[in-house]
């Protein structure tokens, strides 16, 4: 199976990085998105990361160049229709990923494996719906996407093995490191990552310690590179939740009852870094906690 053509859709953090590491390891590259804005924010942000890893010897103009050729925008989601992968990372809502794979299906041409870079979605229930639930995976990139070594493979219960070497040797061609994780709420990473960033924002509403008490306990105290709270903006505030629900729902277990603070903060739409705002606010020179 011969991947030479990646179709993504929606261009936010994760759909940005994901168009950079294909384009960069040479893949022709469609990137759509439903909002303009966004496609012309995301080429952005590729353009700054590329320019960024110039200028520190990680890549060559020459190399940036051509990587930025071979990424094509798009808001018309059928034009992605003839494309040998297709990665689905728009926003982190089942009816959202739903809607988008019923209007591919259409358009594809019957080779066409179907994935998503869902961080908690059960990959076997988007899969079932779809015509190919043996070429459909869950392909878990790590934010931010060019600096980050893991993908996480997730096989849904229909997946077969040639969709899942296929996509292992891609993941070996962008230059990272797969795991294989079974199809359980939020695999293996977010697994433990969330409810360990649950757990700092009830201490946080509990009044245990501060915004910055809990991130400075958790850098110096445990030699984490970022405090709970700020990699929780940094994911965004809005995927947490989502994340979070996720599990409490797929394993009812209380252990996983999201903190109601966090349902406060994206309830007023402070969603983390990505709209200036989350348990720090982000529009002066330094990030100041907004609580
Ligand atoms: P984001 O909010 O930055 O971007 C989502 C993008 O999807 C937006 O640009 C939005 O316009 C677009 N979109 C929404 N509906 C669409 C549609 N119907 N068609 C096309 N585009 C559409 O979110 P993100 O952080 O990039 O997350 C995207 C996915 O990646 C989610 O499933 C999330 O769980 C997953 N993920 C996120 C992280 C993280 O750290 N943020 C890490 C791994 C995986």
């Amino acid at each position: 199976m011969q991947i030479r053509t990646v179709g993504i859709v929606g261009a936010g953090q994760m759909g940005n990085g994901i168009a950079h590491v294909f384009a960069l390891a040479g893949f022709d590259v469609l990137l759509n998105d439903i909002s303009t804005e966004a496609l012309s924010a995301g080429i952005k942000t590729i353009t700054g990361n590329m320019t960024r890893q110039v200028s520190r010897n990680k890549i060559t103009e020459e190399q940036m160049n051509a990587a930025l050729e071979r990424i094509t925008t798009t808001e018309t989601l059928s034009d992605l229709g003839q494309s040998d992968l297709i990665i689905e990372a728009a926003t982190e809502k089942e009816t959202v990923k739903q809607s988008i794979f019923d209007a591919l299906l259409p358009h594809l041409k019957p080779e066409t494996i179907l994935a998503s870079n869902t961080s908690s979605i059960s990959i076997t229930r988007l899969a079932s719906r779809t015509d190919r639930p043996e070429r459909f995976m869950g392909v878990h990139f790590m934010n931010p996407v060019p600096v980050m070594e893991l993908v996480e493979l997730i096989r849904g219960i229909a997946t077969d093995e040639p969709t899942f070497d296929a996509l292992k040797e891609v993941v070996k061609r962008l230059g990272k490191v797969s795991t294989s994780a079974e199809d359980f709420p939020a695999f293996i990473v977010n697994r433990i990552l969330m409810p360990m960033i649950n757990e700092a924002i009830y201490t946080l509403y509990e009044g245990v310690g501060t915004v910055k008490g809990i991130d400075t306990s958790m850098k110096l105290g445990a030699h984490h590179p970022m405090g709970p709270l700020e990699l929780a903006d940094f994911i965004g505030l809005d995927t947490c939740l989502a994340i979070m629900n996720v599990l409490h729902e797929g394993l009812a277990d209380t252990k996983y009852r999201p903190c109601p603070l966090l349902t406060k903060y994206v309830e007023a739409g402070w969603y983390g870094r990505k709209v200036g705002r989350g348990f720090y606010d982000y529009r002066g020179d330094e990030p100041v906690p907004t609580r």
